[in-house]
């Protein structure tokens, strides 16, 4: 260890570190000394490297021989560099003393600040400063934090003692403490610490310095550090580095300053210095909130209609120093930065800088400025934009002005993404006559299921009580663009009364009536009390110039689940490339048709089926063309029906009586079909192919009516279709041979009849774990593959995908698992499923078509793991179509990225290999 460097010095334009070297220096330590590198006036430090931390624990705490000598040379370099001396009466230099691991681990470890004052050397600092107020305010916190941090004296001891002080004087407030009474405290302080500890509180600034040291290396087993390095997978060997660096005051007259700035504006974007500043003031001034700062800015003094004068007019040279540094900072991080800076006695220091955090709005004309001006590659751009964070610029949000002055009542999972403010309505038919008269309506339910389609598509945003990420709510708002809350569990409804009451914090009690006003954010999984103001999304400028390098990256297309032609608009508005999955059930929930739907299953034979079969065929016919034309000539998927067929008979009295009335037929028929249809299990019952197995009849309508359309479309209009005919829940491949058999049949005959031959394809959804291990036989039969991964994932885990979100919080929290399966793949098991499909069902058919089209098709993780497998696309609710587009680029970007970084591994070991040789 001694033959090591150990300490790194940097001040005064030099440094002996480098940003690269985050390892040995930690992440502050390496930044510190890359920003001396450049220029930036950092006051001048030395880092001692995380190796002597590794080696202080290895050797039962204690300092590695050669280290004292080699801080004592750094801090001489210091104090040259800073002009003062360490423990000097006249003109002291104090230091601050702080960890700092290879990534941040914001406050878990220990600091000391002011390190180096006494009895003696505060008299320097009332020198310095001239303040003696100010002087003695430093010391006591210096004792106070020293005592704390280091010596192990709980804080509460310093307080109780300030408390009692201002008593003893009538003083109200710490600010109201003289430079006598401060005095005072410090002999005070330091009797406490003696009589709590039996030692005196260090004089020597060397005893101080040593003793600092090693409290900060303790400090990586404190209880706090070790449990957030466990939480962010830390490795304790890592060690902490410790940066010991000259203290600045921004708090020592009218001419200190410290402040806050963004080298662009993080909401916009807008380029130029972003900030707030304060006059003769602390960091922590700022923080606690005790002065109002002020803008840097003229502009940003205009915008926010401020009276206080900003930094560009009070300390114009000081403003334009900043400025310069930002931008100089800008180019050689080529990011946005995020600087912390005090200037003392005229003089401007930067004491950080790092990535600035900004919104998905600022996050995008950034990076498109940036490659405007030359500064990163495209591929960096798109890097750099959270796919996610792109659903906050294609839905509404809410006015954050107006959102301040408004209550959230509840809170429940952020389920469908954007803000809608509404009059409540607490049954589908009600939100639909509400809508139907020009009122923006909040439908409320305990739980929505197929039967609340129409009042969900009248709505501008749900509420459910029940239900997860993919329950039904959430699934189906999603794919309309609907906001929905769903899961506010603290909600007790009473649906007959039109009321719902909710125990909300700062309010008590509180009873939302029919027709009051409450509005959603989706995006967060608020309710909240009253009518807010909404922003709209904009998808032109910026952003279209954005999605367009991300469609010339990426290598998977990008479908929609659309199952209206307004859906499949929206959809193509957002860059979808085709429909992956239309499900035809979502037709038949309309009012006109679900009098056919019912007849058909309530019919006692096949005849009665059929002729009710024959009221549906132009019904479907006209919804399929409609989406055709919507789609032009791109690839449509449409799965035939799925659903168990309980699912389109009510369940209660009233409802069954309007049935039995419509179809003419007795109450009592109603009621026994519905007690023959009902399961134990539905979602493994008689759904899916299983109910064409039975009932073939039903697929032999809804191919005609999707042949039928296509072929008049092709003839009438010269469109080009390919149908894309997909079969559901398919486990065996007899299964599918014997419905495609009959669907082949069908489509035959619908040809021979129209006279246009076109060119159709039959595939299947792999939704079981049984389709996925016998991919290899199903794929002889299907053209074509979609991951139901919302199924597979239900089949494979045993896990409910409507009743899971009731415990699957308990699973996360407790590790078992890392997310909602149903919302980001389970890579390591539904994951391998799907990679052993894709392979066997290639193997046979090496050009199989292969897509996923459930819920994870829209999640970046998800679509990484897609790309990786080689899947030709993806499909997800509309509003995710943006979010998958460039989530597929980074995909693209990252396997390029690894496939590099293996190319470099490899060779660097030939020419090992070549050298032993
Ligand atoms: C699926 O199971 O993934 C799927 C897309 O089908 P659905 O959600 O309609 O069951
Ligand atoms: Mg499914």
């Amino acid at each position: 260890m001694s033959e090591k460097k150990m300490v790194f010095f940097f001040g005064g334009g030099v440094a002996e570190g480098d940003v690269k070297m985050k390892d040995l220096l930690g992440g502050k330590g390496a930044n510190l000394a890359e920003m001396t590198r450049i220029g930036v006036p950092v006051p001048a430090g030395f880092t001692i490297c995380t190796e002597v931390c590794t080696d202080y624990f290895a050797n039962e705490r204690r300092f590695p021989a050669n280290l004292d000598w080699r801080v004592k040379a750094a801090l001489g370099q210091v104090e040259s560099a800073m002009d003062r001396r360490f423990g000097d009466p006249d003109n002291p230099l104090l230091v601050s003393v702080r960890s700092g691991a290879r990534v941040s681990m914001p406050g878990m470890m220990d600091t000391v600040l002011n390190l180096g004052l006494n009895d003696q050397t505060v008299q320097g600092l009332i020198l310095q400063s001239g303040k003696p107020r100010f002087a003695y305010d430093c010391y006591r916190r210096f004792v106070q934090m020293f005592g704390n941090v280091v010596m192990g004296v709980e804080h509460h001891n310093f307080e109780h003692l300030i408390e009692k002080a201002k008593e003893r004087l009538g003083k109200v407030n710490d600010v109201d403490l003289s430079a006598e009474d401060w005095m005072g405290l410090v002999a005070e302080f330091k009797g406490r610490i003696r009589q709590k500890t039996g030692r005196d509180f260090p004089e020597d600034p060397w005893e101080q310095l040593w003793a600092a040291v090693a409290a900060v290396f303790n400090s990586w087993y404190k209880p706090s550090a070790v449990t957030y390095r466990r939480l962010h997978d830390i490795p304790e060997h890592w060690g902490t580095a410790v940066n010991v660096q000259a203290m600045v005051f921004g708090n020592m007259g009218e001419d200190c300053a410290t402040g806050v700035a963004f080298t662009r504006d993080p909401s916009t974007g807008e380029n130029g210095l972003f900030g707030e500043y304060l006059i003769n003031a602390q960091g922590e001034d700022v923080v606690a909130g005790i002065r109002t700062p002020c803008q840097i800015t003229l502009s940003g003094r205009q915008k926010n209609q401020s009276d206080q004068p900003s930094m560009e007019e009070t300390m114009p040279r000081l403003y334009r120093e900043l400025v310069g540094m930002g931008q100089r900072l800008e180019q050689h991080y080529r990011e946005m930065q995020d600087l912390e800076f005090t200037i003392q006695n005229g003089k401007l220091w930067l004491l950080q800088t790092r990535t600035g955090k900004r919104s998905a709005q600022a996050a995008l004309s950034i990076a498109v400025a940036m490659v405007n001006e030359g500064l990163i590659s495209r591929d960096e751009a798109l890097l750099r934009v959270e796919p996610q964070t792109l659903d906050q610029l294609l839905h509404p949000t809410l006015d954050p002005e107006d959102r301040v002055k408004s209550q959230v009542i509840a809170t429940g999972l952020p389920a469908s993404p954007g803000a809608a403010s509404g009059q409540i309505a607490f049954s589908a038919d009600e939100a639909e006559q509400l809508a139907g008269s020009g009122v923006a309506v909040i439908l409320f339910r305990e739980e929505t299921s197929p039967e609340d389609i129409h009042g969900m598509h009248a709505a501008k945003g749900i509420v459910t009580v029940r239900g997860g990420m993919t329950s039904h709510a959430a699934v189906v708002a999603r794919g309309m663009g609907r906001p929905c809350v769903s899961g506010c569990g603290s909600i007790k409804p009473h649906i007959e009364e039109g009321r719902f009451t909710v125990e909300s914090a700062g309010r008590g009690l509180v009873e939302v009536k029919r027709g009051d006003w409450l509005t959603i954010d989706g995006s967060r999984g608020e309710v909240l009390l009253g009518r807010v103001k909404t922003r709209q999304a904009e998808m032109t400028g910026d952003f279209a110039t954005f999605m367009s390098w991300a469609d010339e990256t990426r290598r998977m297309r990008v479908r929609t689940n659309a199952d209206t032609p307004a859906d499949a608009k929206a959809a193509r508005l957002f860059g979808a490339e085709g429909i992956g999955l239309c499900r035809t059930e979502h037709m038949f929930f309309d009012a006109e048709r679900i009098v056919a739907v019912r007849e058909m299953i309530l019919a006692r034979d096949e005849a009665g089926r059929r002729k009710a079969l024959a009221k549906l065929l132009p019904m479907q016919r006209f919804d399929f063309e409609g989406i055709f034309r919507e789609m032009k000539n791109l690839p449509v998927t449409i799965r035939l029906l799925d659903p168990p067929l309980h699912e389109f008979i009510p369940h209660d009295h009233k409802g069954q009586a309007e049935v039995a009335a419509a179809l003419e037929i007795s109450e009592e028929d109603v009621r026994r079909r519905v007690d023959e249809l009902e399961e134990a299990n539905p979602m493994l019952g008689h759904r899916g192919c299983r109910l064409a197995i039975t009932y073939p009849e039903i697929y032999e309508m809804q191919v005609r009516a999707i042949m039928e359309a296509a072929c008049r479309l092709v003839k009438q209009d010269g469109f080009t279709i390919v149908p894309e005919i997909m079969i559901p829940l398919v486990g065996f491949r007899s299964e599918l041979a014997i419905i495609k058999k009959r669907c082949v049949a069908v489509c035959e005959e619908v040809m021979t009849e129209t006279g246009v031959r076109i060119d159709y394809l039959l595939g299947t959804m792999i939704e079981l774990p049984r389709a996925a291990l016998r991919a290899e036989q199903i794929a002889q039969e299907a053209d074509f593959f979609s991951f139901g991964t919302n199924d597979l994932t239900q089949t494979t885990l045993g896990l409910s995908r409507d009743d899971a979100g009731s415990f699957l919080g308990a699973y996360v929290e407790q590790n078992v698992l890392q997310q909602d399966p149903f919302v980001s793949l389970d890579q390591t098991g539904v994951g391998q499923l799907v990679e052993w499909a894709v392979k066997r069902g290639r193997d046979v058919k090496p050009k199989l078509k292969l897509g996923i089209c459930g819920e994870h098709g829209g999640d970046p993780a998800s679509i990484g793991f897609f790309e990786r497998v080689g899947l030709d696309y993806v499909s997800c609710s509309p509003f995710r179509v943006p979010i998958a587009r460039l989530a597929a680029a980074q995909a693209v970007l990252r396997g390029a990225m690894e496939k590099a970084r293996k190319k470099a591994k490899l060779d660097k070991n030939k020419k090992r290999k070549c050298k032993g040789d």
